[in-house]
C-alpha cells in the first residue's frame, strides 16, 4: 500500500473514532439511566435491555480505541448475566453494580494510542496497467527472443545488459519481476548478489527470476536468498518461464475477495469495512437480518460475518438459513461477536457457522482471520468451477456464461461474440513430444488468453484443446481484429523440448449477436469448421463468405 493510500485508509479510521467517541457519552448516559430505573427487584425486561447496552459497549469500546471501557462493560456485563439467570442479588453487590454503571466514563477512558494500527494492511495490486518486467542479460539473442514472447503475453519489457545500470532503474521505477542471469562477462558482482542486496534497500521484495546456465547448489542457494520465485536452466523453455511469471500474476491479481458483516452496530461494521477494504476486499454491510438473503444473492460473499445478538433473531439462527441453499455451500460463515460464554459459542458453532471471532479484535487478526476463510472458500469454489490444468472456466461453466451474457447483451441492445478455438494438430504435438509437453501447450494458449482479454470476458475449457471466449460488449470486427492478434502471437511463441524447437498454431471460429435464443456456440462451431478446412491457424467469423 502506499503512503497516500495508508494515509487514506487512517483519516476513514479517525474519522470513524471520532464519530464513535461523540456518540458515547449517549450511550453512557443511557446506561447510567437504565441503572438509575432498575427497580427492586428489576424486571426481566430492564435487566435485558441493560444487559444488551452494556454487551454492545464491551465489543465495541476495544476497536475504537478504548480497551479499559470494553473490560469494565464486560466485568459488569457478567455479573449481570447471572443476574439474569439467577436470583436478585443481595443489597451490596447490587449498590456495587450501581456504581460501576454510573462510574463507566469514556473521559477517563483516554484512547490507548491517538494513531490507529496499520500493520495489518496490505493492498493488492488490481491494475489493468502492463505488468512491467526488467530484464538483465549480456546475451542479446537470449534477451531478444525472451523480450519477444514476453511482449506477446502483454508484458512491458525494459532490457538490460549491463548489471550495474539496473540498480537505479529499479530505486526510480519498481518494476513487477526482474528477470535476471546470473554471470555477466563484465562485471565483478554475481546477479544474485547485487539482487540480494538491492532487496534490502526495499520494502517490499521484488519477484525476481533467475535465467542461468548454472544448475549447481550454491547458485540455487543465493538465488533462494536474493528472493527468486523461479531458476530456469539455459537453454530456456520459454513458455515455463512466462507460466512461472503468470502463476504469480494470478496470485496477487485475483478479484477481490468479497465479505459479509451482520451487524445491528453499524458504527462498528463501518470500521471493520474500512479495515478489511484496506486490505483489498471488497464489504457490504447488513444491519437489518432480513436484507441478508438479498444481499447474499446480489453480492455473493465468499465470507460472512455474524453478530451473534441481533435485534430480531440471533446469529447463528441466519447462519441456519444461509445454509439451507445449497448454492451458499462455499460461503465460510464466522461469528464476530462479544459473545464470552463458551457453551454459547459452542452452540452458535454447532448451529451453522464455523468458527468464532471474539470481539474487540485487533486489525491484524480481523484480516488475517477473513483472509484465511475467504482464500479457502475461493479454492473451493475454483475447485468446482474451474478446470485443474489451465484454471480456466469448466465445459458447463463456460456454456452457462455463454447463456448469461446473450440475456445481458438483449438488455442493455449491446453485441455480445463467442469465439472457438482449437489447437491445431495437435494429436501431432503429443505424438512427437508426448503428453506431458502437450499439456503445457495448452497451459500456454489459456495464459495468453487471459493476458489477451479484458476482465469482463469469460474463457472456459471447453473440451481437451478446445476453447471457449465471450466477449460482451463485443461486435464482429473488434473480435475478429483480437482473435487474430492471439492467433498470431501463439504462433509466434516457441516451445522447446530437449533442445529441440517447435511452434503450435491454432484456429478460431467466431459468432456475433444481439439477443437471446441464438445459439452462438454452434455458428461459432461452425465458422471453426470453416477454418480448420481452410487450412488451419487462421480466424474466421461466423456469416462471412468462405
Ligand atoms: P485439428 O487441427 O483438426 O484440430 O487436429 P487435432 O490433432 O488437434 O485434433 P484431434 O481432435 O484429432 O485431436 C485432439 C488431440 O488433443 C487428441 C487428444 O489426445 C489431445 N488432447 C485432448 N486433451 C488433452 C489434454 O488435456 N492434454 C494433452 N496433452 N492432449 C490432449
Ligand atoms: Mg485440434
Ligand atoms: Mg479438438
Amino acid at each position: 500500500m502506499g503512503p497516500d493510500q495508508k494515509q487514506a485508509v487512517l483519516q476513514k479510521l479517525a474519522k470513524l473514532r471520532e464519530e464513535y467517541r461523540a456518540s458515547l457519552p449517549g450511550v453512557l448516559e443511557a446506561i447510567a439511566l437504565d441503572a438509575q430505573r432498575l427497580e427492586t427487584p428489576a424486571t426481566a425486561e430492564q435487566l435485558q435491555s441493560l444487559y444488551r447496552k452494556l454487551h454492545k459497549l464491551a465489543g465495541s469500546a476495544g476497536s475504537f480505541g478504548y480497551p479499559q471501557l470494553s473490560a469494565q462493560a464486560r466485568e459488569i456485563e457478567l455479573v449481570l448475566q447471572g443476574w439474569i439467570h439467577g436470583s436478585e442479588p443481595d443489597s451490596n453487590t447490587r449498590l456495587q453494580l450501581l456504581a460501576q454503571l454510573t462510574a463507566l466514563d469514556c473521559e477517563e477512558n483516554v484512547p490507548s494510542s491517538t494513531a490507529v494500527q496499520a500493520e495489518g494492511f496490505t493492498v493488492q495490486n488490481i491494475g489493468t496497467t502492463k505488468n512491467l518486467v526488467y530484464l538483465i542479460e549480456d546475451d542479446h539473442s537470449v534477451a531478444q527472443e525472451l523480450t519477444l514472447a514476453l511482449e506477446s503475453f502483454g508484458y512491458q519489457v525494459e532490457y538490460f545488459d549491463q548489471l550495474n545500470e539496473v540498480e537505479q532503474a529499479i530505486l526510480s521505477r519498481r518494476p513487477d519481476f526482474l528477470i535476471a542471469d546470473v554471470l555477466f562477462s563484465d562485471a565483478d558482482e554475481r546477479g544474485p548478489q547485487l539482487i540480494a542486496r538491492l532487496q534490502n534497500q526495499l520494502d517490499d521484495p521484488l519477484a525476481v527470476v533467475f535465467i542461468s546456465s548454472h544448475d549447481d547448489f550454491d547458485t540455487y542457494l543465493s538465488a533462494v536468498r536474493a528472493g527468486a520465485i523461479g531458476y530456469f536452466v539455459k537453454p530456456l523453455d520459454i513458455a515455463t518461464v512466462i507460466d512461472c511469471l503468470e502463476s504469480q500474476l494470478s496470485l496477487s491479481a485475483a478479484a477481490p475477495y468479497r465479505v459479509m458483516i451482520v451487524d445491528d452496530d453499524e458504527l462498528l461494521a463501518r470500521h471493520y469495512k474500512v479495515v478489511l477494504e484496506a486490505s483489498g476486499m471488497r464489504v457490504e454491510i447488513v444491519t437489518q437480518p432480513a436484507q441478508v438473503i438479498t444481499v447474499m444473492e446480489s453480492f455473493h460473499p465468499e465470507v460472512v460475518l455474524l453478530d451473534l445478538n441481533l435485534p430480531e433473531c440471533r446469529g447463528y439462527e441466519l447462519a441456519q438459513i444461509i445454509r439451507l441453499n445449497p448454492a451458499w455451500l462455499r460461503v465460510a460463515i464466522a461469528y464476530l461477536s462479544s459473545e464470552q460464554d463458551e457453551q454459547a459459542q459452542a452452540h452458535a458453532v454447532r448451529h451453522g457457522g464455523e468458527d468464532f471471532l471474539t470481539k474487540p479484535i485487533s486489525e491484524l487478526r480481523l484480516v488475517s482471520a477473513v483472509t484465511v476463510r475467504a482464500a479457502r472458500s475461493r479454492q473451493l469454489s475454483d475447485a468446482i468451477d474451474r478446470d485443474s490444468l489451465t484454471g480456466l472456466l469448466k465445459h458447463g461453466r463456460i456454456k452457462e456464461q455463454v447463456n448469461v451474457e446473450l440475456e445481458r447483451a438483449a438488455r442493455q441492445n449491446k453485441p455480445v461474440s463467442v469465439a472457438m478455438i482449437d489447437l491445431d494438430h495437435f494429436k501431432t504435438v503429443n505424438d512427437s513430444y508426448g503428453h506431458a509437453v502437450g499439456d503445457k501447450v495448452i497451459r500456454a494458449l489459456s495464459q495468453l488468453l487471459r493476458q489477451r482479454l479484458r476482465k469482463t470476458d469469460s474463457i472456459g475449457r471447453y473440451g481437451g484443446e478446445e476453447f471457449v471466449a465471450v466477449l460482451p460488449d463485443c461486435g464482429p470486427e473488434s473480435a475478429q481484429k483480437l482473435l487474430e492478434a492471439v492467433r498470431e502471437s501463439f504462433a509466434a511463441l516457441g516451445f522447446s523440448v530437449a533442445g529441440e524447437h517447435f511452434n503450435v498454431t491454432l484456429s478460431a471460429g467466431i459468432a456475433t449477436a444481439a439477443g437471446p435464443g441464438e445459439n452462438l456456440l454452434e455458428s461459432a462451431d461452425k465458422a471453426l469448421y470453416q477454418a480448420k478446412h481452410s487450412g488451419r491457424n487462421c480466424v474466421v467469423t461466423a456469416g462471412e463468405p468462405e
